[in-house]
């Protein structure tokens, strides 16, 4: 057979964990990337506004409390921040400056009036980023407060002032003035770019490596049972697919093709073994029937019935090997149809011990109450009913007795068939079952069947969905039991 498939050009799964991993790694620099360098101007200056507009507040709710003066030390010493108190007439309440910060001295009372009415005009509050320049051109007047629009340059944000209105309980209106320096974020930028090339390159690496370590520790397994397995469709059935790492989906495929290869490797000695049990089988016959033949050609007087017989007898074995194995190969394709209506299987027992009452040396009892019916396959049943008693014929003991019993537990019938005779060995109860099994296979191949009887018999009972077994000593015999259940006249 030609693995067309496997020539085809296609990307080793290796090489898809190594893309796949190559691909995500990048994703995430590229982010990093954005995130950092992009978008870190917009997140830094919108952390700044929030932090502003909350320290704000927070010199709002804490401005009658008498530590005011140590929260004011606290907001210019941690948050960087100068604030500035005035009233609405453009009085200095409090000035909190760093040492550094002098812009607050430069401004106005005008200016603090200015202010105040555009703030309270604009809702109360005013946020406003700046440079140095637009600072000195417009603080304090039509141009700061927005009026004409500031010559604004948001990526290179310098100071950042907000400005509200706060009413306190007696009446008195102020201005509360904050202002902030942003740090250039520029150089921010820079630093985080040399950062990032070092860390990209670092990421670059890592990636690299575990892309390598993982695609090969996935792939490596796969390849390996790939060859396996191209061993085993070769006929190699010995091979064993004993794989280390890649999960326990790759353990549980590599155990699946392990008990198919024990399986295949079953099957195929079970198939030298029928090769030869069969044309063992065919060839005695065979000889024994143109044997016989020659003999009553050619010799005058041996022409006799017992002879005639012989020769019926042989082929009749013929016929039952040929038939076995047509209806094992008929079962285990699965194109057996049963033919199901109700079966009496008091009456097909009663009928089958009939055909054996030729063998006056034998004794059969058939112990069992009223007739009992199964929905099932007529000629089916009786073949399985036929093989057990078979068998018990063949391997039962010198006593040559055979028992049968019927016996009805709610609706379930149990069939037995028991003979006295050599029993199984307990290690071999299992295989019996098995197509071509035979205990014994030395002393009883040439007298028996084919090994195929209790095969067929639990193919059968499988369709019917039957259950059965055997309770077998060796030595003292052996009962083989199938239960069926009752066909329900309500039904
Ligand atoms: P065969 O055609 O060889 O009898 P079967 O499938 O019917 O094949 O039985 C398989 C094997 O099981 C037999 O070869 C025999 O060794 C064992 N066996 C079956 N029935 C009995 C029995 N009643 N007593 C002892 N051994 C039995």
């Amino acid at each position: 057979m030609k693995f067309n498939f496997l020539k085809r050009k296609k990307i080793g799964i290796g090489t898809q964990i190594f893309l796949g991993f190559g691909i995500f790694t990048a994703l995430v620099i590229l982010l990093i990337w954005i995130f950092q360098i992009t978008l870190l101007n917009s997140f830094y200056k919108f952390i700044k506004e929030q932090e502003i507009k909350s320290t704000a507040q927070y010199i709002e709710n804490q401005y009658t409390s008498d530590n005011l003066t140590a929260v004011l030390e606290d907001v210019v010493l941690n948050y960087n921040t100068d604030v500035l108190i005035a009233t609405e007439f453009g009085e200095t309440v409090i000035s909190a400056t760093s040492m550094k910060s002098t812009f607050f001295n430069r401004i106005s009372s005008t200016q603090l009036m200015s202010m105040y009415a555009q703030t309270k005009a604009s809702g109360g509050e005013f946020l406003e980023s700046y440079t140095i320049w637009d600072f000195s051109q417009g603080i304090g007047g039509d141009a700061f407060l927005g009026n004409a629009p500031l010559q604004e340059n948001s990526s290179l944000p310098e100071g950042l002032v907000f400005l509200k209105t706060i009413t306190l309980s007696d009446d008195t209106n102020l201005l509360l003035l904050l202002s902030t320096t942003v740090t250039p974020v520029d150089s921010t930028v820079e630093t985080l770019k040399f950062q990032l090339y070092s860390l990209t390159a670092l990421m670059i690496l890592l990636g690299l490596s575990v892309a390598i370590f993982i695609s090969r520790k996935i792939s490596k397994p796969i390849v390996q049972i790939t060859q396996g397995a191209k061993e085993l469709s070769k006929g190699n059935y010995e091979i064993s697919f004993d794989v280390k790492g890649g999960g326990h989906e790759i353990l549980a495929l590599s155990q699946t093709l392990n008990v198919a290869a024990k399986e295949l490797n079953t099957v195929e000695s079970l198939r030298k073994e029928l090769i030869a049990n069969v044309s063992h089988d065919l060839r005695t016959p065979l000889t024994m029937i143109s044997g016989y033949a020659e003999v009553m050609r050619d010799i005058p007087g041996e022409n006799t019935a017992e002879n005639i017989q012989i020769i019926i007898d042989e082929a009749t074995r013929l016929k039952n090997l040929v038939n076995d194995l047509l209806d094992i190969s008929k079962l285990e394709s699965g194109t057996q149809t049963l033919i199901m209506e109700p079966v009496n299987l008091t009456e097909s027992i009663k009928k089958i011990l009939l055909r054996y009452d030729k063998l006056v040396d034998y004794n059969f009892d058939f112990y069992h109450g009223d007739d009992v019916y199964v929905m099932g396959d007529d000629l089916k049943l009786t073949q399985v009913i036929y093989n057990l008693v078979n068998n018990a014929v063949t391997y039962t003991g010198p006593d040559k007795r055979i028992v049968l019993t019927q016996s009805v537990i709610d609706d379930n019938i149990t069939i037995k068939v028991e003979d006295s005779g050599i029993g199984i060995p307990k290690d071999k109860l299992k295989n019996i079952w098995q197509r071509y099994y035979k205990v014994e296979k030395e002393h009883k191949r040439a007298q028996i069947g084919t090994g195929l009887g209790l095969s067929i018999v639990s193919q059968i009972l499988d369709l019917h969905g039957g259950t059965y077994g055997v309770i077998s000593e060796e030595g003292s015999g052996s009962c083989f039991w199938f239960t069926l259940k009752a066909l329900d006249y309500n039904d």
